[in-house]
């Protein structure tokens, strides 16, 4: 929690997870970001519907090895085509889908990965009020790896269950906080016993890493001017080294 806040009072709340079709209502900016200072809470809860969830179902599969800024024109298209809906994914065809999707890279399979991830929420009745998908049950389908099923979780639903990405993995090894070879279950299990349990709390913190390994804990590390390098082993060896 101490690392949370400092990285909290130096970035601000980050605004996650953007839900482009969303953009400019409930607090929201053009880009479909919650905008600092609002309440979070209150805007989240009260944009918790079917188009929502699907929207961040289907970013959370579009941002598998791509950037933010290619799901971006991803979704516009989906949004723009009036295909952002579950059964239109359903119904048309996936080279249709793929289409659409194609800025986001690996198209023809994301498109099929969507489609599966629409059927069983479809079948479900996760787009209904109050259901939420069993963990187990996502990884079993095709195309969700435990990273992608969290953040469906954490940011669809208000789970609160730790994304662990190779950001988090890179900035909490640093610290000295994670070994490399710990698997996805054990980091979880650190994160899940330090952490409150709250979900604002996770979507944010998750959300300040991404935003901390962007613009200092870079694969070269720029630590002069990072607010963590008093409790970072690796700042700490690496002026050992230099002095
Ligand atoms: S001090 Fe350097 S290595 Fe440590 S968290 Fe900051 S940027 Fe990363």
């Amino acid at each position: 929690m101490q690392i949370y806040n400092k990285l909290l009072e130096e970035y601000g709340p980050q605004g996650w997870w953007p839900v482009y079709s969303l953009r400019n209502t409930l607090g929201r900016d053009d880009r479909g970001y919650f905008v600092s200072g609002v309440f979070i809470e209150t805007n989240y809860r009260a944009s918790l519907r079917k188009s929502t969830i699907l929207e961040i179902a289907v970013g959370a599969i579009l941002t598998q090895n791509t950037s933010w800024i290619n799901v971006e024109k991803a979704i516009d298209n989906l949004v723009k085509d009036n295909l952002m809906d579950p059964n239109i994914i359903l119904k048309i065809p996936q080279d249709e889908l793929a289409n659409a999707i194609r800025p986001s890279g690996y198209y023809n399979q994301k498109a099929k990965k969507l489609k599966i991830l629409t059927r069983y929420l479809l079948d479900g009745n996760f787009y209904e009020d109050g259901n939420i998908p069993n963990r187990e049950n996502l990884l079993e389908l095709w195309g969700i790896g435990e990273e992608t099923a969290d953040s469906i979780l954490l940011y669809a639903y208000g789970v609160p269950l730790f994304v662990i990405d190779e950001y988090t993995r890179r900035i909490f090894g640093r610290l000295g906080i994670l070994e490399s070879t710990q698997s996805y279950k054990e980091i979880a299990e650190v994160l899940n016993r330090e952490l409150e349990k709250d979900f604002i709390v996770y979507q944010e913190y998750h959300a300040l890493i991404v935003k901390h390994a962007k613009e200092h804990c870079r694969t070269k590390p720029d630590c002069l001017k990072c607010v963590l390098r008093e409790e970072c082993s690796f700042f700490q060896n690496v002026q050992v080294y230099t002095y």
